[in-house]
């Protein structure tokens, strides 16, 4: 037996594993300390009642004989993957068919498994700083990576690669910087992956925190993105997810690969739990979608507490607006991760290193507004005292 040596060119830690590890190291010399967990994107609202409902009544279908359900299909319940188009999609001017939807057990699952569908020589492009997952994949797939930095210098919209790149991962809104693109700036990566033709995976999960409703929600709201594009996304974020696990990814049959995912889907994925998916379902009624609506709007709240604060305080910040994350500039003489330590060890504050997220990222940090309000204002309390 070999390993898999494609596996050891990734880094060290999972960068949201060793910020877990240094925090409890703290926590465990400092039991009495508070800590204040703003770094890690976990959400803190619990599920709302509609999709709680909603679960428990799968559930007892689920322990009784006359409506007990076994395997699904592997892309998801039919009811569901209409409801998604219906409401997520159609209102915005795009067509889809339901066999372009697949139902998922989450965001993250997809974007490593997506890969599968791509030759080993493919070269892949991805802006950076970036969610991790991007480029673990594409180094456990043994593939060559062009990061693409994005700089305050260039407002932190990537430039085009400058070689040639078959697979390109965005992420809008995006994480950690937390910045969008406008249409135009989108509509130039289609460009580009329909003359190189390139796909482009667009990662998607944050959608729901768009605010300006000229900044578009899905990658095919762009002219003949359906052809060059795959989309993810996630119930994580909005309907509080996290730990229930489900998502869907469109895969256009224009793109030429919806016959090799559901292909490779039936094979190695037996479909996401019923429970899930009636869960997912009723985040899309309209009590659902308050409750959704009034989470985003929470999770905005304290992002603007955050940002506002950081910013009354001297700190240069970012992002926060159409995003759940505030992009934040390490004070002059540190790095992110020294000042990730002074923040634990001086405000008992946790944010999540730039650096971790690629070269880019170094000097800033990056605060979850993920979090409780009082946890916010008492942060940006501790975070005042130093100076
Ligand atoms: N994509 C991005 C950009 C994320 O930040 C996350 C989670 O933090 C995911 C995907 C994974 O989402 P899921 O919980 O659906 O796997």
């Amino acid at each position: 037996m070999q390993v898999n040596t494609n596996l050891q060119q990734m880094k060290g830690g999972y960068l949201f594993t060793e910020i877990i590890n240094r925090t409890k190291a703290y926590q465990t010399v400092h039991p009495e300390a508070h800590i204040l967990r703003l770094g890690v994107g976990d959400i803190t609202r619990p599920l709302p009642a509609p999709i709680v409902q909603a679960m428990h009544q799968a559930v007892e279908e689920m322990g009784n004989a006359d409506t007990f359900h076994g395997y699904g299909l592997e892309n998801g319940y039919l009811w569901l993957r209409q409801t998604i188009i219906e409401n997520d999609y159609t209102p915005r001017g795009v067509v889809l068919e339901p066999e372009e939807v697949f139902i998922s057990d989450g965001a993250g699952s997809d974007l490593g498994n997506l890969s599968e569908l791509f030759d080993t020589h493919n070269t892949v492009a991805i802006p950076e700083p970036a969610y991790p997952a991007y480029e673990d994949t594409s180094f456990m797939a043994g593939r060559q990576v062009e990061f693409v930095p994005c700089t305050k210098e260039r407002h932190f919209v990537p430039e085009l690669p400058k070689n040639h790149a078959d697979i390109i991962y965005l992420c809008y809104p995006n994480n950690p910087i937390g910045t969008v693109l406008t249409r135009e700036q989108l509509a130039r990566w289609v460009r580009y992956a329909q003359e190189h033709k390139s796909i482009i995976i667009y990662d998607a999960a944050y959608e729901a925190f768009i605010q300006d409703p000229k900044i578009p929600h899905s990658i095919y709201e762009i002219e003949g993105a359906k052809e060059v594009a795959i989309e993810v996304r996630s119930f994580s974020k909005t309907a509080g997810f996290t730990g229930v696990r489900c998502g869907y990814t469109i895969v256009p049959k224009a793109t030429g690969l919806q016959a090799m995912w559901l292909r490779r889907q039936c094979t190695k994925y037996n479909g996401t739990s019923y429970i899930s998916q009636r869960g997912a379902l009723a985040s899309y009624t309209p009590e659902g979608k308050a409750a959704i609506r009034a989470n985003i709007a929470y999770y905005h709240e304290t992002a603007q507490i955050l940002l506002r604060g950081l910013r009354e305080l001297g700190y240069e910040v970012f992002g926060g607006v159409h995003a759940p994350y505030i992009w934040c500039r390490v004070p002059e003489g540190y790095t992110s991760w020294s000042f990730f330590d002074y923040l634990l060890e001086n405000c008992q504050v946790v944010c999540t290193p730039g650096a971790g997220f690629g070269p880019s990222g170094e000097g800033y940090v990056r605060f979850s507004a993920f979090s409780y309000r009082k946890d916010c204002e008492e942060a940006l309390k501790r975070i005042q005292t130093l100076a």
